[in-house]
């Protein structure tokens, strides 16, 4: 029986969740955007580090409140003009574009 095997990766795909509303992100989830967009502003291309946030921020490409996931393809590194400029809005409704992704990371 697979499903005794595997009872956690069942409970994991069968568990709502995915669409909560805390900012809240994993240091893992923000390790690795920091790692692929390497500690660049995805909106401006400058270094995403300021005085007090070291590492720059990560931002929610489509916000959760439009229905933003937490994965990769959705988060991007910001500095933190251009976090405070993008706010709550999509890029277009900001009239900001997304430079790509350097490198793309699976896992
Ligand atoms: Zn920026």
């Amino acid at each position: 029986m697979i499903a005794e095997l595997l009872p956690d990766a069942i409970s994991a795909l069968t568990t709502p969740g995915k669409s909560r509303m805390s900012g809240a992100l994993p240091d893992r989830l923000r390790g690795l955007v920091r790692k692929r967009d390497r500690g660049t502003c995805r909106y401006c291309g400058r270094s995403a580090r300021t005085s007090f946030r070291e590492y720059g921020e990560v931002d929610h490409i489509t916000p959760c409140l439009y229905g933003g996931t937490d994965d990769l393809e959705n988060l991007a590194l910001a500095c933190h003009v251009c976090n405070i400029r993008k706010g709550g809005r999509t890029p277009e409704e900001a009239g900001m574009s997304l430079l790509p992704a350097s490198e793309v990371i699976h896992g």
